[in-house]
């Protein structure tokens, strides 16, 4: 079969590929939900005895010759859609994946924060259908964060009471290991890393540029990358006793990303602020009202775990507490940024994203804006995504990072930005297609379709002029002198 599928397929080109890649998606996504329900059943009635087995796990086990954890997987899908078969229709429509599904039966079965999950489990849904996989599963960690704040911080307290390490010398050579700690640690460290590997990273490009010249790039690198990762940490342990040349502590490396409802809320759960007397949005209030299922939307956009930041700019989510933390003790530096995502505003003084708004930019994204991409936002290039030609401004509400090669694409391909309801970007084709998953439906757009506009030139009249017009204003006393009126309404 698949030799005959190689050969139908093996001229086709993209779009054809893209259509019959898109089918089989949706065929597997329909075959899962399948084996989810085929599961809920057995797993009801117990069916697995009759296998001799005493789980659900094993019978799967069995039956599909799979391992423990995709057991498991299989297990979780079933009870989440047994609860919510409306994620296993949109699922089976193949609007969402596979990963994103095990993310919400991960939060719907999480031991505390499950029973909030029903709750927020429409919201989920529509999310899954416009946020990258990484991106989801990062808001569901926020959601079992903020629905289970003692558990969560009691399991990264384990972790940084369990935090460890050694270094041997065995036969001559290093052999270390590290782990623990708490996640602000765990991201600085992994951020020094990070740096360190692609400084080695930058002096292998140099040598090899200097050993031949025009014709480097094609040639192979000095090091392998596990040898320049060796390297970088070497040069770690190598700058811990060196002093910087200008003896100063150097920049921050790691930022704490914080929306402004729960950094309020950490302040005054620990007594720093007193949220309750001209305030009706406390932390039981919505619980209360987030109950009530007849809720409207508005109540879910305001308490949409989306929306909320606690994480460092690497993508490392944070327990409110340790960022708390650093904002009393802090030698972080930390971003509080309002609800519609912006840090600061440059105006259209500057044409090209640098210093401040640059930054600011770079901290909103964790990594490169083209659907896929891995590149960490430090390392990319801030776009504008209404151009400046067009009148875009330079600031936060109108930049994506776009690591080097997806600028370039998105020039060349005369892509457009656009903002969906929930204030993200999407790319778009000049022919209006956007770039999305396979079967995904259209983001719900909060802007028009982008296009090069004339500004609106109204016609305008003098007072006499509007007068006449508009004869019932007659009696009242003129405005001052060269007032001018515009007619908004369209021609006639
Ligand atoms: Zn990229």
């Amino acid at each position: 079969m698949f030799a005959v599928r190689i050969e139908e397929l093996a001229d086709a080109n993209i779009d054809v590929l893209d259509t019959a890649l898109a089918a089989a998606k949706r065929k597997r996504d329909e075959a899962d939900v399948d084996i989810a329900a085929i599961t809920a059943v057995v797993d009801a009635r117990q069916l697995f005895q009759e296998h001799s087995q005493s789980t659900i796990k094993a019978y799967l086990k069995q039956q599909l010759n799979c391992s423990g954890p995709d057991a498991l997987r299989i297990k979780r899908r079933a009870r989440l859609f047994n609860q919510h078969p409306e994620i296993a229709d949109v699922f089976a429509n193949s609007r969402i994946s596979a990963g994103q599904v095990d993310a919400m039966a991960t939060a719907q079965q999480h031991p505390r924060a499950g029973d909030q999950f029903a709750d927020f489990a429409a919201l989920f849904v529509s999310q899954a259908e416009r946020l990258e996989h990484d991106e989801f599963t990062a808001a569901i960690k926020h959601f079992i964060t903020q629905a289970d704040q003692d558990g969560a911080f009691n399991d990264q307290k384990f972790h940084e009471d369990q935090r460890t390490a050694s270094v041997r010398v065995d036969d001559g050579a290093i052999s270390m290991h590290a782990s623990g700690g708490d996640p602000l640690s765990a991201a600085e460290m992994k951020r020094i890393f990070d740096l360190a590997v692609e400084a080695e990273a930058h002096k292998d490009f140099e040598t090899r540029r200097k050993l031949y010249g025009n014709d480097a790039l094609a040639q192979p690198m000095p090091r392998s990358a596990d040898q320049r990762r060796f390297d970088a940490v070497h040069a770690i342990f190598m700058a811990s006793v060196t002093a910087a040349a200008d003896g100063k502590r150097p920049e921050p490396l790691v930022n704490i990303i914080l929306d402004a409802t729960t950094s309020l809320e950490v302040l005054a759960r620990h007594g720093f602020l007193d949220l309750t007397t001209n305030n009706h949005d406390t932390n039981d209030h919505n619980r209360d009202h987030n109950r009530d299922h007849n809720r409207d939307h508005d109540d879910l956009a305001a308490t949409d775990p989306t929306t909320r930041r606690c994480a460092t700019s690497t993508g490392v989510a944070l327990h409110p507490d340790i960022a708390m933390k650093a904002m009393l003790y802090g030698s972080i530096r930390r971003v509080i940024v309002d609800a519609h995502d912006v840090i600061i505003n440059m105006g259209r003084t500057q044409r090209l994203f640098t210093g401040k708004a640059r930054h600011a930019a770079q901290l909103l994204a964790v990594q490169c804006g083209y659907r896929g991409c891995d590149i960490p936002a430090e390392f990319c290039d801030v776009d504008h995504i209404e151009p400046w030609i067009n009148g875009g401004e330079t600031n936060q509400a109108n930049s994506m990072p776009l690591c080097g090669p997806h600028d370039r694409r998105k020039h060349t391909k005369q892509l457009s930005g656009r903002r969906d309801r929930h204030g993200r970007i999407h790319l778009i084709t000049p022919n209006g297609t956007v770039i999305k998953p396979l079967n995904a439906p259209d983001p719900q757009w909060a802007e028009p379709q982008p296009k090069p506009e004339q500004p609106r030139r109204h016609r305008q009249y003098t007072w006499d002029q509007w007068v006449t017009k508009h004869p019932e204003l007659t009696n009242l006393p003129a405005p001052p002198h060269g007032t001018t009126f515009s007619d908004l309404r369209p021609a006639a």
